[in-house]
């Protein structure tokens, strides 16, 4: 058993060897030690020592050139879950950033998708924004791999759940982020679980056609070589690539299950030089074999929306058989094969302008729009300061998710509390709510959420709502849900609220969106106006406001917040 650790280990320092501008062995050792010492005497359910688990991941991250608190991440990524260590220690030990990942891919590992198709867009997102940093997705990604490869010695019910989740959730992720192999082996993997007819015919009738297509493929290999050099093109590498086998059964449903219909079964792949090249390559094959009209695709103009580029054509071939063809430059192939790992990589040697130029080709696809937020972290990219903060998904800036103590998950805007939590989920756990636990630990009602929180909501039979909450619950939904009880409950909320009637007046010179700052000076501060009137007599217009002004807003405040608005003159204010 030890033998096959040394061997995984081996296998992920040359791995980390190849980049040397990458990675520091040293500190990857470190971590290796660390994990190994935390997993000493655990095994995993199919009885291999448990570390070669967090090795086999660590070397998925590392061959996508990530960087070192990534692969150090991988290592660690279970060692907070199934281990005393604590991440207060992890941080002492290897510093504030791979401990922020750790913990992000300890909070993915808490969501638990139900399997219910509408849920599945959100789920997706809410992953995203609980991740906070692409590097945590991807060591996930990671981590996902290997479970899927090791699925087998689970129960049947368990291998179902994290199939589908699998299929569902994860690796669509991983389409979008452009990590196309990824996504691909995941499938392969979840396809058994979830599809185990589909997945046996698929097999039968498949794996002998595959074998005849890669002959048929090699067999043209040199032929191609020809051809190509006849015109000149001297191609870096020339190899084949079978078609994933769930993506095979996709299409496969849209051409009535006809394998004939399939010709990219077994693809040739040719990488060369440059784009001119791509387009000479295509010319000089076409000029020797005949294409397949109809079949020609140029996503090197126009780039699939994940933002994969190549030249794809279907040829007869010698035997007027029907292959495809891909072709493509390196940095293609690189950035197909890697995602939006390829981007950062080469961002950081060009000044992402490569990048810049394909996001405003992915971002009019509305629907992709998230994904293409995602990705503009890299616009600004400067030193390594500003990369790490290039890293971070801040795109539901306004809203969190949190868990249930299921698993499922819940949308919130920013700023939630317990109280709003317990109102979303039922207005009789609000009404009941006595007191909430947050990832295990009792808070006060009027904590503020975060993402990925797991939030558990204490309940007393007959208990009633508190006046108070009123004070700091977010979402108008439970405040309304809270007067409603209170009211029930005997007239006890005064119906003589307490706030103050107030005139304030206004002296500005005119603007556009004169109005609107004004009224959101009002509304930040939560006051009801009642009433806007103007008066033109003065040297400058009058806004007079009136409004309800609640007890605790001191009428200084407000004038204040209203003098810096642009234009604005003098303000003074009549309480009644
Ligand atoms: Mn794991």
């Amino acid at each position: 058993m030890q033998e096959a650790i040394a061997k995984l280990y081996d296998e992920l320092m040359a791995v980390i060897a190849g980049y040397p501008e990458r990675y520091l062995p040293g500190e990857i050792q470190r971590a290796f030690e660390l994990a190994k010492k935390a997993h000493a005497n655990q095994t995993r359910q199919s009885g291999e020592p448990y570390l070669s688990h967090p090795l086999r991941a660590a070397v998925t991250v590392a061959k996508l050139q990530i960087d070192t608190p990534a692969v150090e991440a991988a290592l660690l990524h279970d060692v907070i879950e199934d281990t005393p260590l604590g991440i207060e220690e992890l941080k002492q030990r290897f510093g504030e950033e791979v401990a922020f990942l750790v913990d992000g891919v300890t909070k993915l590992g808490r969501f638990r998708y139900r399997g219910v198709e509408s849920e599945v867009e959100n789920m997706r997102k809410m992953l995203l924004a609980t991740a906070q940093d692409i590097r945590v997705i991807i060591v996930k990604l990671a981590d996902r791999l290997d479970n899927m490869r090791t699925l087998d010695s689970l129960e049947p019910d368990k291998q179902k759940r994290i199939a589908l989740e699998t299929l569902d959730i994860y690796a669509p992720i991983a389409y979008r982020l452009g990590i196309g192999d990824l996504a691909g082996d995941l499938e392969d993997l979840a396809f058994p679980y979830i599809y185990p007819k589909e997945h046996r015919w698929l097999m039968e009738n498949v794996s002998a056609r595959y074998e005849e297509r890669q002959k048929i493929l090699e067999s043209m290999m040199p032929l191609v070589k020809e051809e190509l050099s006849r015109a000149g093109i001297e191609p870096l590498e020339i190899h084949s690539r079978a078609k994933h086998y769930y993506s095979l059964y996709k299409k496969l449903l849209r051409y009535d299950m006809n394998l004939a219909k399939i010709y990219d079964l077994v693809a040739m792949r040719i990488i060369v030089a440059d784009i001119a090249e791509c387009y000479r390559a295509l010319g000089a094959i076409h000029a020797a074999w005949k294409p397949l009209p109809g079949h020609i695709k140029d996503y090197i103009a126009l780039p699939k929306p994940n933002g994969y580029r190549s030249l794809h054509t279907t040829v007869f071939g010698p035997q007027g058989e029907i292959l495809e063809i891909q072709i493509r430059t390196p940095e293609m192939h690189q950035e197909a094969e890697r995602g939006i790992a390829a981007h950062w990589a080469y961002s950081e040697q060009k000044g992402g302008k490569a990048y810049l130029e394909r996001t405003a080709i992915i971002a009019p696809r509305k629907e992709l729009a998230w994904v293409a937020q995602l990705s503009n972290w890299q616009k600004e990219f400067k030193g390594s300061r500003e990369f790490m903060e290039s890293l971070k998904i801040d795109f539901f800036k306004d809203r969190i998710f949190v868990l249930t103590p299921k698993g499922e998950a819940i949308d919130l805007p920013d700023g939630a509390t317990p109280v709003d939590f317990a109102y979303h989920i039922h207005s009789d756990i609000g009404n009941q709510c006595s007191g909430a636990r947050v990832n295990g630990k009792i808070v006060p009602l009027d904590i503020r959420l975060k993402s990925g929180d797991v939030v558990e909501i204490l309940t007393q039979k007959n208990k009633k709502p508190s006046e108070q909450w009123l004070e700091f619950v977010k979402t108008s939904f439970a405040k309304n849900k809270i007067r409603d009880a209170l009211k029930k409950k005997g007239g006890i909320l005064r119906e003589t609220p307490r706030t103050r009637e107030a005139e304030f007046a206004v002296s500005a010179r005119d603007r556009v969106g004169l109005l609107r700052d004004i009224a959101s000076a009002f509304s930040g501060l939560g006051i009801n106006m009642r009433e806007i009137m103007s008066k033109d007599n003065a040297q400058f217009p009058i806004i007079a406001i009136k409004c309800a002004l609640p007890a605790e807003i001191e009428p200084a405040k407000l004038v204040l917040k209203l003098k810096k608005i642009k234009n604005v003159e003098s303000v003074s204010y009549k309480l009644k």
